[in-house]
């Protein structure tokens, strides 16, 4: 089961390159199709042309340009395949006639996936299959994992291959829903578990996940091996290489994820999978015992001291309690004895912030609410860190050294992670450092 991303599909001589892939492997009987991505830097992705069209549309203006930038882009694609009697204009007729009547950004954005998946099925000469009829939605925007499993299975079954646009789905009342950017990663997913593939490859044009970020980093290693445990810590984080919401239908199969590089076949790319085999770990502890570095800016720490809050019973509960009462999820909470930190994003605490310290106040009737912002979260992440001992001394030494100051720590008790937190201004330096010591 192969899904491809947009710059895997964004010309004929890419979409060549993935009809390559797909035909050298018999395994590859399902693809999942992504919109027509950038060809270069400062490109637009069809889907944003798409959404560009919705809005104009919308406001009562000209959308026609934009339009005919749509067709151009695929009709060159038509071409350059080869693809002989696809109706392109039909489509967008269609698309064209829908945007004058009441309709949905949703309907509109799908679009670039719908039709890129019926020229891609027509060049292959495989079946296309509507995701409108395999992937459905309940009315609270959730998958309805009991149809969409069920039409996976009727519809799929049936078949030997087919081209499967990524992205969207249905609503009860037959709408197109979409899920959030990126998501043909988790039409992918659904897909794969659906038909109960050996292998979810998802092929993009990166030859893996990074141990780092490369933006900070020189050159960071590629992760060869991953559990979705880690993946799952390191893209909460801010690590991208997969939708967020991507890893949770396979991994309750144990379908393993190869992310694997179009324009580099031969690479071997990222596995994702529930564990590692154990000679696996041992290479991977020998090397490193951790498996990389992510972080995010932008956080807000609000502590709150009270004597002998040792003593309270609830008193963290109840703190808790006025976060979630006005919306804000907490990302940790490390505490002292007589001491409580709430950690959170910037952007959601900053308009509430009044309110939140007024019912601390009022609530917990504490000695005293310090509010500190502009940190940055650098988490280390690794299940080689797992009972072995040295990492932080490793990271804290490499820190100290570089004279960044430490603002928060916090390990997770599964020994998983070790989250550190810095000021905005010393994040980057941090990464590099962390990663110089620790590769
Ligand atoms: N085309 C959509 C986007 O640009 C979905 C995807 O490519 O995964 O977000």
């Amino acid at each position: 089961m192969t899904k491809f991303g947009g710059t895997s599909l964004a010309t004929a001589e890419q979409i060549k390159k993935v009809a390559a892939i797909i035909e050298a492997d018999p395994n590859r009987r399902f693809t999942v199709a992504s919109a027509p991505g950038k060809r270069f830097a400062s490109d637009i992705k069809i889907t944003d042309l798409l959404y560009k069209c919705y809005n104009a549309a919308r406001d009562g203006e000209d959308f026609s340009g934009t339009l005919r930038d749509i067709q151009a882009r695929f009709q060159d694609i038509i071409d350059g395949l080869g693809v002989k009697d696809f109706d392109l204009q039909s489509e967008i007729d269609t698309l064209d006639k829908n945007l004058r009547i009441f309709t949905k950004p949703d309907y509109a954005a799908s679009r670039g996936e719908y039709i890129n998946s019926k020229i891609i099925a027509a060049f292959l000469k495989r079946e296309f299959v509507d995701a409108a009829e395999l992937i459905f939605f309940s009315d609270d925007g959730l998958v309805d994992e009991e149809k969409t499993y069920g039409a996976i299975a009727a519809r799929l079954g049936k078949l030997d291959k087919a081209v499967i646009p990524g992205f969207y789905g249905s609503l009860p009342n037959g709408e197109i829903k979409t899920f959030s950017r990126g998501g043909s990663d988790v039409t992918g997913s659904i897909i794969a578990r659906g038909v109960g593939a050996i292998m979810y490859e998802n092929w993009t044009d990166v030859s893996g996940m990074l141990s780092a970020d490369p933006r900070i980093v020189n050159n960071p290693e590629v992760i060869q091996n991953i559990t979705y445990t880690e993946l799952r810590e390191l893209s909460y984080m801010g690590a991208s290489v997969l939708h967020e919401d991507a890893v949770f239908p396979v991994r309750k199969a144990r379908i393993p994820i190869n992310i694997k590089n179009t324009n580099s076949p031969e690479d071997p790319g990222t596995k994702i999978s529930a564990s590692l085999p154990p000679n696996l770990r041992l290479e991977r502890l020998k090397h490193s015992p951790v498996t990389g570095i992510a972080g995010k800016k932008g956080f807000t720490c609000i502590r709150v001291e009270k004597a002998l809050m040792n003593n309270q019973t609830g008193f963290g509960a109840k703190l808790l309690t006025i976060f979630a009462d006005h919306n804000i999820p907490f990302e940790h909470c490390p505490t002292g004895i007589d001491s409580i930190s709430v950690i959170v994003a910037s952007d959601l605490f900053d308009p509430e912030h009044q309110g939140v310290i007024f019912d601390i106040n009022k609530t917990l009737v504490p000695d005293s609410v310090i509010i500190e912002d502009h940190l940055a979260l650098i988490a280390v992440v690794g299940e080689g860190m797992i009972r072995s001992k040295g990492i932080a001394a490793k990271i804290f030494a490499s820190l100290a050294n570089s004279d960044i100051n430490i603002r928060m720590i916090d390990q997770s008790s599964n020994e998983l992670n070790i989250i550190i937190g810095v000021d905005e201004a010393d994040y980057e330096k941090a990464v590099k450092f962390l990663y110089e010591a620790i590769f």
